[in-house]
């Protein structure tokens, strides 16, 4: 690679390349090496660290304001897994070293990372095998939906459908239809849970499973938890959880125990690592025993002179869904996390995320209308109903948010719940930076009574004020991109 390297400069500076300098095995012909030096703009440190000091301010993110954004988990990401991740020996890996070269120096720690890891997410989790591959929360899905096919298929069952209850995760009916399956949705109730009587008609011989989100997309544990898998596996079917926010219950239960039998995580959320510009991410998927035959290749094995390899062999395996490990270096920042926080640490981060949210819906019942009342978990959805007697909508409440210095929360979504707004504080979050953000949200709960038109004008503190959003999504310049 070096010597690749050498060659494409070598024009440079007068150097002429001499034969000798050549590589033998890649022949580069002369009319491709550079005569001339490129024109690359001659800057000065300081000019660098200048330009990117600037871009970086431009910046919004959780190291610099409050950002509760509902369901995506916008969490402060510890250091130091940053800084163990930039270890060479883990920054510098590359996917096709081998296993065992030098004694097994090379890569066997980075192995047994992913080994470990498995074992620690199972005991989380109360599944029995992990894949670390999937790269986000919905390839995950896709994974353990695959998985659910092919165990449905080495049976010889004829399973057309997926149920998934109304108040699911966006990506969760994706998933299943992009696998093959017809979505059948299961709706909920006033209370903002499944309806277990309406799931009870539905269930039938073409039930391959459900998925299910939990706590739910409105921020509830479903309490009929353990029915519901009851149900589905009375005719065969497999219970999907979908554990993207498992930080609402992390320490404190485990979807095994529930009955269920395919559970996806988010690395990305609850273990805290960087969600990036829509990644990289990672969502691993761990089922229960008699799934683990089709979990995808490879997987880390632990051999009996203590060694770790990778395992291909794998007949009943859904095969490759990501190339090489997954995103290892995610994976890694993730198993600081754990390891970090240790058993008693990871309980604190459920505690504080539900003590979190329940608080901020406290705070702001008597200002925003609440379409479930009741205890929420790691997040608590409003609804600016009230504030539409004004003309505001939640779009001028996040607006709003902007000019105030915050992130706005995620609106219009779950879809069941009308003008939503979905709050996600975190655990990472201190009670002074809560109540800063609840006094902006009554501030702007009182602008929205007294002036709603300048509400309606926010932001005005941003260089471009309100966007346009409609001729944003209808202008777009191809050329420009
Ligand atoms: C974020 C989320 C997903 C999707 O995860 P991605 O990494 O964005 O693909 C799925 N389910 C739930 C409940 C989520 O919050």
């Amino acid at each position: 690679m070096n010597l690749i390297f050498d060659k494409s400069i070598a024009g440079r500076r007068g150097v002429v390349p001499q034969k000798s300098d050549v590589p033998t095995t890649v022949n580069i012909r002369p009319e491709f090496l550079r005569q001339l030096d490129a024109n690359l703009p001659q800057v000065s440190e300081l000019d660098v660290v200048r330009h990117f000091t600037a871009l970086s301010r431009r910046n919004f993110g959780v190291d610099t304001n409050f950002y509760p954004l509902g369901s995506c988990t916008m969490k402060y990401n510890p250091k130091v897994a940053e800084r163990i991740a930039a270890y060479p020996g883990f920054a510098h890996l590359h996917p096709l070293m081998p296993q065992l070269r030098m004694g097994g120096l090379l890569t066997q720690g980075d192995l047994e990372v992913i080994y470990d890891m498995d074992k620690l997410l199972c005991e989380i989790t109360g599944m029995a095998g992990f894949t670390m591959q999937p790269m986000a929360g919905a390839h995950g899905e896709l994974t353990g939906i695959m998985i659910m096919a092919a165990y449905h298929r080495d049976k010889g069952n004829k399973k057309t459908t997926v149920l998934i209850p109304d108040n699911a995760h966006g990506t969760n009916p994706a998933s299943a239809a992009i696998a093959g399956y017809k979505v059948v949705t299961v709706p909920s109730n006033d209370r903002g849970v499944m309806d277990i009587k309406a799931l009870k008609q539905m269930v039938n011989s073409e039930t391959a499973g459900i998925m299910l989100t939990c706590p739910n997309t409105v921020g509830i544990f479903e309490p009929d938890i353990k029915e519901i898998c009851d149900i589905i596996h009375a005719v065969d079917g497999l219970a999907y959880y979908d554990g993207a926010n498992l930080n609402a219950i992390i320490g404190k239960a485990r979807p095994g125990d529930f009955g269920f039998d395919i559970v996806h995580l988010n690395l990305h959320k609850t273990f805290a690592t960087p969600h990036g510009g829509g990644g990289p991410g990672a969502g691993p998927v761990g089922v229960v025993k008699k799934l683990c035959d089709f979990l995808p290749v490879s997987l880390v094995v632990k051999r009996n002179d203590g060694t770790f390899a990778l395992e291909y062999d794998r007949p009943k395996s859904i095969g490759y869904i990501a190339p090489f490990y997954g995103n290892f270096a995610i994976i890694l920042r993730a198993y600081v996390y754990i390891v970090m926080l240790g058993k008693e640490g990871l309980k604190r981060v459920a505690e504080n995320a539900v003590l979190n949210a329940n608080y901020i819906k406290h705070k702001l019942k008597d200002y925003y209308d609440l379409p479930f009342a009741g205890v929420c978990k790691h997040e608590c959805v409003f609804s600016a109903t009230r504030q539409n007697a004004t003309g505001i909508h939640a779009l001028d409440i996040a607006k709003g948010l902007i000019d105030r210095g915050y992130h706005p929360p995620t609106i219009y979504f779950p879809s069941i719940v009308k003008e939503a707004l979905m709050i996600e504080p975190t655990e990472t979050e201190s009670k002074e930076t809560m109540d800063l953000f609840i006094d902006a949200m009554i501030d702007i709960a009182k602008q929205a009574q007294a002036e709603p038109e300048k509400l309606k004008a926010a932001p005005i503190t941003t260089p471009v004020g309100r966007l346009d959003e409609t001729a944003a999504a209808k202008n777009v310049d191809i050329a420009a991109i």
